[in-house]
């Protein structure tokens, strides 16, 4: 077996251990594979292997690798994960299928222009900044009720859920399980949480997307 296929497997075994050890459907966990970086072999030995959902960080890296391999396999879904700057977003309306990065009204605003123009509707998932790190992308948990409102009434975005990247010297857990409270309360049901070294983590929070890299193709050049 190759090393990648490996790989898929082994990630694919700690998903359905991680969902049986709390009770839950494995197939309720979607894996985005984070492709940002990775070499073209790796990808398309992913992609042969039957992974069908990639994550990119970067519109412009994303549209080169992505743009053509989409083209010729529409099953392929692409999910932005990084920061998307207003100026770049009618390319990402036009690439991606899922924005996981909405964070703040400006580029609701855009995105929301752009999905008109284009006559396309991107299902939308809004970062959260859970450990209130000044340096760190998202919105305030306090600010979110205003926020989703302001996303669907007055932009009109399709807002399916939360995404958070917790702070790196605090337990994930604690971050994890405060992002599923909030998407609770406010009735959504889409969690994008969890990476290679604290997915298991996050299921048993109740993620239903985990973002996979280094564990999927090994460490980043
Ligand atoms: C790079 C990245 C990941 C993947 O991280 P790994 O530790 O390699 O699994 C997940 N989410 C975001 C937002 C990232 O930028």
């Amino acid at each position: 077996m190759s090393e990648s296929l490996e790989r898929l497997e082994s990630v694919k075994n700690r998903i359905r251990r991680g969902a049986r050890l709390v009770g839950r459907d494995e197939r309720d966990i979607q894996l985005v594979a984070v492709s940002k970086t990775q070499p073209e072999d790796r990808i398309d030995a992913i992609l042969s292997a039957g992974q069908r959902i990639f994550g990119e960080n970067r519109v412009q890296e994303a549209e080169q690798r992505w743009l053509h391999r989409k083209a010729h396999d529409p099953s392929i879904r692409l999910h932005l994960i990084g920061p998307l700057q207003t100026n770049k977003a009618a390319a990402a309306v036009s690439l991606f299928d899922c924005i996981e990065t909405l964070d703040r009204e400006k580029l609701a605003a855009v995105l929301s222009n752009e999905m008109r123009k284009q006559e396309k509707t991107i299902p939308c998932l809004i970062q959260v900044n859970t450990g209130d790190e000044p340096q760190k992308a998202g919105i305030a948990p306090q600010a979110l009720n205003a926020f989703i409102d302001y996303c669907r009434h007055d932009c009109g975005l399709d807002i399916r859920g939360l995404m958070c990247i917790p702070p790196e010297e605090e337990p994930a857990g604690l971050h994890f399980a405060f992002l599923a409270g909030l998407a609770r309360r406010h009735r959504l049901v889409q969690l994008s949480m969890g990476m290679s070294g604290d997915f298991e983590k996050a299921i048993a929070a109740g993620a239903t997307h985990i973002r996979v890299g280094s564990a999927l193709f090994g460490s980043r050049g």
